[in-house]
């Protein structure tokens, strides 16, 4: 089944994204017998999807031949209510949060469409899938008139989602909800997750049957695989290479090729992996790897790699026959909120680092959170800091997201809705200011003294990964932002006691206070000789670049971040 030009989805919430409608039934059964009728439970199947003032009606039609009145349906369904929460702790649909994650990493927006009003469920959404149903993309039971089957609820989602029926998809597992997504006009996809019979669903005319959630979750990730869509709309037949390095080539590609084979038969290069690696040899290397495969200036290279790789795959991009495209596929969350983005391309020229390089950006950044699953933890974190940085000039809401981040960190899918946001702020400031010029110098926050102790710390023997030691720039930037521009103090015990909490202490101690101060005037994006130049913020989201504070007020914040971590 294809997903050509689907932008949005509407998703059913009981019995697709949470194994809901057994503990529903039995509700609605025990409920019943309360008040004397006794009902079958698999009947409330059928039912699914209706509000339920109109189920008790049915009901109550059908045993007493009449309606029942506002006062009964409001007491039967708050006791209705109140026994489905008894029962206790409620389950996600297996395969449901993948099916989810599938669907917005092709970029498709997806917008909750329940009869539900229970504020049980609704509530764990934002836990359960994170930034996947703001509260501006919900249609609840509170928000229609009339339930499903009536289109309502779905025509009240494509209001939502701003896209039209035939860009829209509906996920449903009743059969009246089907009929409401059909009658809808969007592309109705059952899921037959209960013990409705598929018969129920046939009558009902959707686009496609699905037997289980996992099925469909197969479906979407061979369908809406985004790294094959960008190579088939870029590339040209015979002129697709990949650059990768040997680890990535091991341990991400046969992830990638779970869900597209085919990219293991396309011509690739894979460098040494490290960053002693990311030389002018090794730069050589690819392009006689290219001009020998019978490159020509059509060729599009993916480079598929941490930001050693796509620095080198960028650069040999940039000069390949004058300049070809790329598509950039990190594989280290670190890589893909800083290196991937943004156009900065080269290599290293003896210690000196990304000496030669052009700016270059790429066709088109793919971002899997699957892939940073293998990572050590101190890898995270390093791209974790980074992603503190793009927060806090750029995003206070994304920043406040990210300092209650350890659950993120202990699964790194959890991030995808965050790191989407990172890249997208990047793509926005390298694209106001490609040569780094003005405002793209606010990326720079906390990297003045960060890189100064990633420096030092190489000097001691006692390397730290460049997020990590950013992490730290960043609360010296944070107390220089109080002394000089006035910031709020608040914000910097905020992100101290984050700080404590998340990420190491690194090797570093008052008395390398001078050391310091050197490495700072040796950094190359001063402004002015010996006078290290710094981003600082008068609020979070506010960034002032081209800040030149003196070496005493530089000496006062290092002092007060050696007192306070
Ligand atoms: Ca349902």
């Amino acid at each position: 089944m294809q997903f050509k030009g689907i932008r949005a989805a509407l998703i059913d919430m009981d019995g697709v994204l949470y194994d809901s409608m057994k503990y529903h039934t039995l509700a609605w059964q025990r409920m019943m017998a309360e008040y004397g009728v006794e009902c079958d439970r698999d009947e409330f199947y059928l039912y699914e999807g209706m509000t339920g003032a109109a189920t008790i009606d049915l009901i109550f039609e059908r045993e007493l031949g009449r309606k029942a009145s506002d006062e009964e349906k409001r007491e039967m369904y708050r006791r209705k209510t109140e026994l489905f929460n008894e029962l206790g702790r409620k389950e996600l649909m297996p395969g449901a949060q993948e099916m989810i994650a599938t669907l917005r990493r092709a970029g498709i927006r997806t917008v909750l469409v329940t009869g539900s009003g229970q504020g049980s469920l609704l509530g764990r959404l934002d836990e359960d899938y994170p930034g996947a149903f703001p509260a501006d993309r919900r249609v609840t039971a509170h928000d229609v008139t009339h339930g499903k089957p009536d289109p309502e609820p779905y025509l009240r989602g494509l209001e939502k989602a701003g896209t039209s029926p035939e860009e829209t998809i509906v996920i449903e597992n009743a059969p009246l909800g089907v009929r409401a997504g059909v009658a809808s006009g969007c592309r109705t996809l059952a899921v037959t997750t209960g013990s409705i019979p598929r018969e129920a669903f046939e009558a009902e005319n959707p686009a496609a049957i699905f037997p289980s959630m996992e099925a469909l979750r197969d479906e979407f990730a061979r369908e809406l695989n985004v790294l094959r869509d960008a190579v088939e709309r870029l590339g040209e037949e015979g002129q697709v290479f990949i650059i990768t390095d040997s680890n990535v080539e091991r341990l991400a590609l046969p992830r990638l090729a779970a869900e597209w084979p085919e990219v293991m038969s396309l011509p690739r290069m894979a460098v040494e992996p490290g960053e002693e690696n990311k030389n002018i040899a090794s730069m050589t290397r690819i392009w006689e790897f290219m001009a020998e495969s019978g490159a020509t200036r059509h060729a599009l290279l993916v480079n598929i790699g941490g930001g050693m790789v796509t620095d080198m795959g960028g650069f040999a991009a940039a000069t390949f026959k004058r300049g070809v495209r790329c598509v950039n596929v990190p594989t280290t969350l670190l890589g893909a909120v800083d290196a991937a983005t943004g156009g900065k391309t080269g290599v290293d020229l003896g210690s000196y680092k990304n000496e030669v390089g052009a700016f270059h950006s790429p066709e088109k950044v793919i971002i899997d959170c699957r892939l940073f699953g293998t990572l050590p933890h101190e890898e995270l974190l390093s791209g974790f800091g980074e992603m503190l940085k793009t927060g806090l000039i750029a995003d206070p809401e994304l920043y406040s997201r990210l300092l209650e981040g350890a659950p993120m960190l202990a699964d790194p899918t959890r991030l995808e809705p965050e790191v989407m946001r990172c890249v997208e702020i990047k793509r926005e400031i390298t694209q106001a200011d490609p040569t780094e010029k003005g405002i793209r110098k606010a990326l720079n926050f906390g990297h003045t003294v960060g890189h100064a102790m990633e420096s030092l710390c190489l000097e001691k023997g006692t390397p730290v990964p460049h997020g990590i030691a950013v992490a730290h720039g960043i609360l010296v930037a944070l107390i220089l932002s109080h002394l000089i521009l006035g910031m709020d103090s608040a914000h910097i015990y905020r992100y101290r006691d984050m700080l404590r909490t998340l990420f190491p202490r690194i090797g570093v101690s008052c008395a390398d206070v001078p050391r310091l101060l050197v490495l700072m005037g040796h950094d190359k994006k001063n402004s002015r000789a010996g006078r290290p130049n710094f981003t600082l913020l008068r609020a979070p989201g506010e960034a002032v670049i081209d800040c030149n504070p003196s070496a005493q007020d530089i000496r006062d914040a290092l002092d007060i971040y050696f007192t306070e971590l």
